[in-house]
């Protein structure tokens, strides 16, 4: 099935693999799906921050906002054992408009109170295909006021490289209303330059699987650098994930990597301890 598919491809362990050598009707798969559908009605759904930093001057450039769930007996459920079935089923939308409401609601509150930090969402495929995404965000905006900068779209290699995502009239309108988009987990796909320089989105995210082994052998440092000089050399911005240490901090630095993000700057976190972290970091 797809979701085999796709677990065996990012090579992921424990319940995601044992869901996905389920078939798709398994009782484990639709347990957790139903709670899912629960929890999105319960509100049991959360957002978390992380900052993006820019690598040279330290300041913060963005907060990137991920998924949590709480679940009531299973406790924490990370997103990527939730996200990939949900996008096999109509709650991804729901999910992704609630993700959606509650950024814009977050940023409006930084935003009106002086701390002007973009937030950055995820979004799956559908979604960004979905003809109504670019009135949703564009409405949200007007009614808090916000400019388009405000938020922007992180959409992964594998989606974004598609003919389908660049013909798309979404897209298309998305980049019309001026909501930035990001390329994520830059690496992980078949991208080309072609195709790169064709899309438009203002920044790549450098999966972290490159970025963490920065150091450990010569491969992943000319990988990681020759993406660097490739998202220079069409104008765009690069952005490492993943950032666990000074020394792969100082290796990007010096690579010219414009921003990174991870748990070297700071771990995901809840919108109030957020805002205590942004309040001492941003004038
Ligand atoms: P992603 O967009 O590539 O997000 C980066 C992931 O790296 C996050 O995992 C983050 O917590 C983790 N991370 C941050 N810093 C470090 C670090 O220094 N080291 C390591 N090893 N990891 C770090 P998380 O939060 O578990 O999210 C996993 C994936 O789930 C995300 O990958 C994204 O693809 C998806 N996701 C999360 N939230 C949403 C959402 O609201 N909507 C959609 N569609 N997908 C989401
Ligand atoms: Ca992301
Ligand atoms: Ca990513
Ligand atoms: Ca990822």
């Amino acid at each position: 099935s797809d979701v085999a598919m796709y677990f065996a491809k990012e090579g992921r362990s424990g319940v995601e693999v044992y869901l996905a050598e389920k078939d798709r009707n398994s009782p484990e798969r639709l347990n957790l799906l139903g709670d899912l559908r629960r929890a999105v009605g319960d509100g049991e759904l959360q957002l978390h921050y992380q900052p993006k930093v820019n690598l040279s001057s330290g300041r913060v450039e963005g907060v990137e906002a991920l998924l949590r769930w709480w679940h009531r007996e299973r406790g924490p459920v990370p997103p990527d054992d939730f996200i990939p079935l949900a996008e096999q089923s109509y709650l991804m939308r729901q999910i992704t408009q609630y993700v959606i409401d509650a950024a814009l609601e977050q940023v409006a509150a930084w935003w009106h109170s002086g701390l002007r930090v973009p937030v950055a969402v995820n979004v799956s495929a559908r979604d960004l295909l979905d003809p109504t995404l670019p009135e949703l965000l564009e409405a949200g905006l007007a009614r808090l006021d916000l400019p388009p900068v405000a938020i922007r779209l992180e959409v992964t290699e594998r989606i974004l490289m598609t003919d389908q995502a660049y013909t798309a009239d979404s897209v298309h309108a998305l980049v019309e209303l001026g909501v930035p988009l990001a390329l994520d987990d830059f690496g992980t796909g078949y991208s080309s330059l072609v195709r790169l320089q064709r899309l438009p989105v203002c920044e790549v995210k450098i999966d972290g699987s490159f970025v963490q082994r920065l150091g450990k052998t010569a491969d992943d440092e000319r990988i990681v650098r020759s993406i660097v000089d490739l998202v220079r050399s069409l104008g765009l911005r690069s952005v490492a994930e993943g950032v666990e240490s000074d020394e792969v901090a100082g290796y990007l630095r010096e690579m010219g990597c414009d921003a990174g993000q991870g748990w070297w700057f700071a771990e995901p976190m809840p919108a109030g301890e957020m805002t205590t972290w942004l309040r001492a970091r941003v004038d």
